[in-house]
């Protein structure tokens, strides 16, 4: 009865320690998989220094329109209010639209 009792309980720990290291195992080669990935995408970021990796997650977020920032109705972009050249009946045209 005692081997039987400890039997289950050692392949208990024995399959727990093996899903451990496994989950580790898998872990480091999806991490050493996203580290690579990384690379690649800082390496492409550097020949660009102007965009940063930060600001093309905004881009490709969609983000709530900010207090400060219009739509313009002509060319449906998002501007800074410096940029908005006049507004006709609700209607937001950018500087760049206006000139
Ligand atoms: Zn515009």
């Amino acid at each position: 009865m005692a081997t039987d009792y400890d039997a289950p309980r050692k392949t208990d720990e024995d399959a727990e320690q093996d899903s451990i290291q496994e989950l580790q195992a898998r872990r480091s080669d999806k991490s050493s998989g996203v580290v690579d990935e990384d690379e690649t995408e800082a390496a492409e970021g550097f020949e660009l220094p102007g965009a940063d990796l930060s600001g093309e997650e905004l881009a490709v977020r969609v983000l709530p329109r900010q207090a400060d920032e219009f739509t313009c109705t002509s060319c449906f972009l998002v501007h800074h209010r410096s940029q908005l050249a006049y507004e006709k009946n609700g209607q937001m045209i950018c500087t760049e639209c206006a000139a």
